[in-house]
């Protein structure tokens, strides 16, 4: 069993990070471990940056988005002799075992130290874009998901008094998730990620058909990795004639107070996580499949690709 073990965020922030974090915490309290928060990542553990916690360190963050260690990204930990000062910096303060809150990006590195060093690493996948290998779901994509559909419902009262054309631009530079949940929930009649090809032209051709039909709006939820939003509702007007605007949501996505299922799940993870590492568990991501926690290999996790599921894709157009 390890007797003290540490925490981090790293990579893009989700909502309900604290959450994760929070429970990790709380959970090595409870089974008598002690435990490290780490600021910044990976950044902060090169830098030192870190700090014993007790369970009053926790308090007043679940409700927060953001997360309150801080995230960076860092280059030195790219590098192997980056990744060995880290390992270096854990071991000076007794530190056996390391949970990483993060995205790809951020497990790819933890992996990468276990590997390297040997340490036990349980990583958490948090981030909005949910596009961790072997889990349904990652922290944070509720929340970015409610974000959206408040926008779209505030978008389709303005494109509805207008007769107009609106092509919403949402994150997601490698997945379509995000823009096809909320495209579904918020009813868009066209849903543009990277992982389906799209004919822009025969797009345009419907949408005219359908405005002479008497269509009073279209609601076009793009993906930012399926193209540019502003370049999309440009080539929209000049083939249509329509009056089409554009909105880019930008980092709001990111931010805001986590959804209750966002803070729940996250705080299940960490419970995990911390039992997990403790005793003596190593290179596991927890996620959930079909509404169940589960354990995926870590190197699993970091080198295969999500893909998005085929059933939302069929949905999208069924229902447009
Ligand atoms: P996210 O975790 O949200 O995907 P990034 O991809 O920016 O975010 O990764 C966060 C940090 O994780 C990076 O700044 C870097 O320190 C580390 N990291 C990312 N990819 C790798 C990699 N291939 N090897 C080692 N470390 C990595």
């Amino acid at each position: 069993m390890l007797k003290s073990i540490a925490v981090m965020t790293s990579g893009g922030d989700s909502p309900g990070m604290n959450a994760a974090a929070r429970a990790v915490v709380r959970t090595a309290l409870f089974v008598g471990a002690r435990v490290w928060g780490i600021n910044n990542g990976y950044h902060g553990l090169l830098e030192e940056d870190m700090f014993e916690m007790q369970s009053k360190n926790v308090g007043d963050i679940i409700q927060r988005g953001g997360t309150f260690l801080g995230t960076a990204r860092c280059k030195r930990w790219q590098t192997p002799e980056g990744r060995m000062q880290g390992y270096k910096n854990l071991v000076d303060r007794g530190i056996q075992g390391l949970v990483v809150i993060g995205g790809d990006g951020s497990l790819r590195g933890a992996q990468l130290l276990s590997q390297e060093t040997g340490i036990p690493i349980v990583g958490l996948p948090g981030t909005i874009d949910n596009d961790v290998w072997g889990s349904d779901y990652t922290i944070g994509c509720d929340t970015a998901a409610n974000t959206i559909i408040d926008a779209i419902n505030k978008l389709r009262d303005t494109a509805s008094a207008h007769r107009r054309v609106i092509v919403l631009e949402v994150m997601g530079r490698n997945s379509g998730w995000l823009a096809m949940v909320s495209g579904i929930s918020g009813g868009a009649e066209y849903i543009l990620v990277p992982e389906e090809e799209y004919d822009l032209d025969e797009i345009c051709t419907e949408m005219k058909i359908a405005y002479e039909a008497g269509k009073r709006y279209i609601l076009v939820v793009v993906a930012e990795g399926a193209g540019s939003g502003k370049e999309i509702g440009k080539a929209i007007s000049e083939k249509t004639g329509l009056d089409t605007r554009v909105s880019i949501l930008g980092y709001v996505q990111r931010g805001g107070s986590p959804t209750v299922i966002d803070r729940v799940k996250a705080s299940q993870l960490g419970e995990k996580a911390a039992l997990a590492i403790i005793s003596g568990l190593s290179d596991i991501v927890f996620g959930f499949n079909r509404g169940n926690v589960v354990s995926i290999n870590l190197h699993d996790a970091v080198t295969n690709k999500k893909k998005l599921d085929p059933e939302y894709i069929h949905l999208a157009k069924v229902l447009a």
